[in-house]
Order: structure tokens, then sequence, then C-alpha cells
């Protein structure tokens, strides 16, 4: 059994992920349809499902049409406002879809009930559908979240493992990586990485999915504890002795202005 995983471009850098098997698919946070649309009758598949990880409208906006047009049934977070009728999932639930299963991690900071959905394996690896939580080479803004909230959400989907897929909903990785060189010039990892990622959007290729392995070796805000990250932020904002969530705070804000 083999199942397709598939990032459907949209707008100017997001990705709705479609997975599929056998004729029946699954997309993670359509922000529009037409494209999955068009994907689906290209690929012969009916969709069985919607997966929402957060509110915003580059996550939502196809979800009205693509339920209308197809009957699938949509997931998505308890406590934010979503394109009803849908079956709302909190931290330690799960969804059961093209016979796999996924368990919904509660991961608040970019938004408040922000969801990731994980499933243990699939075709030999587990998988993770992030939102914009984790990004390849950085996190998402702390729009509804605080950086404590942010920084234990990223902690629970950096212990997940190492071979775990990770798929963002953003192409944003070459702007990522040129922030965490000036955080970490001498990380040879990161170096190497980047200059991987440019080749492929040369060629105009998705750098994702990553995986938890790989962001655990290049991604900042997986590594902010990191003696030489924390010591490059408390240079660049100019206090000494900061602790954990300090350091991961002042981190996103150096990011923000980068
Ligand atoms: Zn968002
Ligand atoms: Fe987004």
């Amino acid at each position: 059994m083999t199942h397709t995983l598939h990032p459907i471009p949209a707008f100017s850098d997001n990705y709705i992920w479609a997975l599929h098997q056998d004729g029946q698919a699954l997309v993670v946070d359509p922000g529009e349809a037409s494209g999955v649309l068009s994907y689906l009758r290209e690929h012969g598949l009916s969709l069985a499902a919607i997966l929402i990880t957060h509110h915003h409208a580059d996550h939502t906006g196809g979800v009205v049409e693509l339920r209308a047009a197809t009957g699938a049934a949509v997931y998505g977070p308890v406590v934010e406002p979503m394109p009803e009728p849908l079956t709302r999932l909190d931290q330690g639930e799960h969804v059961d879809v093209l016979g796999l299963r996924f368990e919904v991690m509660h991961v608040p900071g970019h938004t408040a009930g922000h969801i990731a959905y994980h499933c243990a394996e699939v075709d030999g690896a587990p998988l993770l559908f992030c939102g914009d939580t984790l990004f390849s080479g950085g996190c998402g803004r702390l729009f509804e979240g605080t950086p404590a909230q942010m920084l234990d959400s990223l902690d629970r989907l950096a212990a997940l493992p190492p071979h775990t897929r990770v798929c963002c909903t953003h192409e944003y990785t070459l702007s990522n990586l040129r922030f965490a060189r000036a955080v970490e010039p001498d990380n040879h990892d990161l170096a190497a990485y980047a200059a991987h990622c440019e080749s492929l959007r040369q060629r105009n290729l998705p750098t994702l999915p990553s995986s938890i392995g790989l962001e655990l070796t290049i991604n900042p805000f997986l590594r902010s504890r990191q003696p030489r990250v924390a010591q490059a932020v408390q240079q660049h904002s100019g206090q000494p002795s900061l602790d954990d969530t300090a350091v991961f705070a002042a981190l996103r804000e150096w990011k923000n202005v980068f």
C-alpha cells in the first residue's frame, strides 16, 4: 500500500498537502478550492476528508466550496472560528481517514487553537501536518499565543521521531534559512542544507516535506537552547542572561524585523 503525498501550490507561497491512495484523498488547509479540484480530477480521486489546522483564511478559504463539490468530511480545531459544519478535534483525540489514524496535538502559539495532525506510520515513516506552527528553518509568527506556548508546542513537535516527515503549509524555507545563517554562521549542516534548498527552488521544486531530524540540526527555533544560538540571541538583544523562554522570545522578535 503506497500513499502519494503531494503539495498543491496555492496563492504565492502556500502548499495544500494532498495524501491519497486507491482513489481516496485527504487535503490539509485548503485556502482555495480550484487547485485541489483540478488535482482531484487529474488523478481520478474522491475527497474523503479536509483537515484544518487553524482559522486563517489562507488555510480555510476553499473549505466551503470543496465540501459542496465533494461531500468531504471536515475536521478542525476546537476553539477557533471555522466553516461549519465540521468535526472539532482536541488534544489527544484522533481522526481515522484513508485507513490511517491521525493523532491531534494542540500546538498554540501562531493561533490560540492551532492543532497539528500526526500519523505514526504512513508507508514506513511518521507523517506530520503542522500548519503554520513549524516551518523548515523557522516557525510561525506569534499572533495569538505567547513565546512560552510556542516553545512548548515546538518542543512537543521536536520530540516526534526524527524520521517524521514534516509537511509545512508555506514555502518560506529560503528566507528562513537566511535568518538561520545570521544566527548560526558556523553551522555547517545549515550551510549545506541552504545550498540544497537553493538548488531545489532554482528548479521550482518544493523544499518540503522536511523531517524532524533535519530541523533539529538547522532550525534556530528548535535550537534556541543550544549554547551557540542562545549566545547569538543574547548578544543581538544586548541582554546577557536570558532564560529559555526569554531567549526564544528574543529570537522570534529578531526574526520579525530581520
Ligand atoms: Zn496562519
Ligand atoms: Fe498561513
